[in-house]
């Protein structure tokens, strides 16, 4: 159960060895069981981050049974489709959980609209950058520094940029906090399973064609044989099909994390 004081006080974080340590050692187990681990160590100072896709539902369907008082926050840019509106509604209906939801700073937003109109991300890749760092990494970025750990629907197979993704990494882009991802080894086939045998509500959109889902003027539904992730972003053309808010990911695979 989160206590309101749970959320004050920082737990010590794990040094760089014992994370690779942890890592290893939860390699070989559940996704439920690092959920477990997560909120039993960090209680109100874990907290699950999630866009609502195929991913982040299963998570939450694990996490409403290991420990349904868990933290759960969404970032929404204002941009969202309104298939991901509906679903965080039927989210909350079916699993009774509070869900946190944090906004882009309307001063941020409207400075960037003033100069550079209300859809800059077509225009170029450090415009996209921006938009995406004032609309999605700058709330995260004020959620995660009152947090010691957070969880994530990061899988490996998503594309060839998250391949390296571990269960358990220190997120030092946000102060060496524990960045937990339980589907490190997942698929998208593992998940689709889980949600079917387990009944749990998605996005209308994945009906639709569509694999990956952010923003509503930024995915499309995607062709025969392309990345599951070619959706995002889909007129750049050798960019990470990353956002930023997993920046780590981004240079591993060479992107500048910030707009150029
Ligand atoms: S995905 Fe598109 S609309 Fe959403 S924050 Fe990024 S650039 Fe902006």
């Amino acid at each position: 159960m989160v206590r309101l004081e749970d959320t004050k006080t920082r737990r010590p974080l794990p040094t760089a060895e014992e994370v690779k340590a942890l890592a290893a050692q939860f390699e070989a187990k559940s996704a439920e069981d690092l959920i477990r681990w997560t909120f039993d160590t960090f209680g109100g100072r874990a907290a699950f981050c999630t866009s609502f896709q195929a991913e982040g539902m299963a998570i939450l369907d694990m996490l409403h049974e290991v420990d349904p008082s868990a933290r759960v926050f969404t970032i929404d840019t204002g941009r969202l489709p309104q298939e991901t509106y509906d679903l965080i509604d039927r989210a909350r209906e079916r699993y009774g959980m509070a869900i946190e939801v944090y906004y882009p700073d309307h001063e941020e937003l409207a400075s960037m609209v003033a100069k550079h109109g209300i859809n800059p991300f077509y225009r170029s890749y450090s415009l996209r950058l921006l938009c995406c760092e004032l609309r999605k990494v700058h709330p995260l970025s004020r959620v995660l520094k009152d947090l010691d750990a957070w969880v994530t629907g990061l899988m490996r197979t998503q594309s060839s940029t998250r391949a390296e993704t571990q269960k358990i990494e220190r997120d030092e882009v946000h102060g060496g906090i524990i960045k937990v991802n339980p589907l490190a080894d997942w698929d998208s086939s593992r998940v689709w399973d889980y949600l079917r045998a387990n009944n749990v509500p998605y996005n209308a959109l994945y009906d639709r064609g569509y694999t990956s889902i952010g923003c509503a003027p930024c995915t499309r539904a995607i062709g025969p044989g392309e990345d599951p992730r070619a959706g995002r972003w889909w007129w750049e053309k050798g960019m990470p099909k990353e956002c930023g808010i997993h920046p780590a990911i981004v240079r591993r695979n060479g992107g500048s994390a910030k707009p150029g």
